[in-house]
């Protein structure tokens, strides 16, 4: 009896050995996941199958500060699903997981560090850090509250994007920061949607008011 179940171990932990070797093969996940996020954002690639250009000091700080802000937005709304149980929140949530994917695929095909943490809520970056720490404790106070601090973070994510996009001329860093420009503007367009259905008019806080009504269209 103490034999079998012995041997039955034994087996259990052959298994187990194979199913973790065969997972961690790397050629094979790697690839997929690179190839479907290069095809998904169009990105360029050249002849030896990486991402092409190279990275100016500038587009590197670029990359560094816009996946803490992406994850200021998903962080953000995490929390005020957490509190106010509202859809858009995790919908928007789960965007904003997309976009700091995105950032993060250029950060580890460049080569370059990536600052941001494992830890919800956690920033790097002083300015983001007080920015979030501001906005979950003003998006706390009620739905109507969270909701503007959702339509000023994507607002504040199109004026950083726009200028970002004015300084950077590698072109995969153009194509996500380009991609993620429009996310932000359907995010825009969702939070002023939900206001709306609250028979409240959002007032834009960070964008001027041509830009802004050029994306709302009133
Ligand atoms: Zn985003
Ligand atoms: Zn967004």
């Amino acid at each position: 009896m103490k034999k079998t179940s012995f041997f039955i171990a034994f087996l259990a932990i052959a298994a187990l050995i194979i199913v973790t070797s065969c997972s961690e093969n790397p050629s094979v996940s790697a690839d997929e996941v690179q190839a479907s996020e290069v095809k998904a954002l169009s990105l360029i690639i050249d002849d030896d199958g990486n991402l092409a250009g190279d990275l100016t000091d500038e587009e590197v700080a670029s990359l560094q500060f816009m996946i803490e802000e992406e994850k200021v937005a998903r962080d953000v709304y995490l929390e005020m699903f957490d509190v106010h149980d509202l859809r858009v929140f995790d919908n928007v949530s789960k965007s904003e997981q997309r976009h700091m994917d995105a950032v993060l695929f250029l950060i580890d095909g460049y080569n370059v560090v990536n600052p941001a943490s494992d830890e919800r809520g956690v920033f790097v970056n002083p300015d983001l850090q007080s920015l979030y720490d501001t906005l979950v404790e003003q998006g706390r106070a009620g739905i109507e509250e969270a909701l503007k601090v959702g339509a000023l973070i994507e607002e504040t994510d199109i004026v950083d994007l726009n200028n970002w996009l004015e300084k950077v001329e590698n072109a995969n860093v153009e194509i996500v920061y380009a991609n993620l420009l429009k996310g932000s503007t359907n995010h825009l367009r969702a939070f002023v949607r939900n206001l709306a259905s609250l028979g409240i008019t959002y007032e834009p806080q960070v964008m001027d008011a041509d830009a802004y009504d050029a994306i709302i269209g009133q």
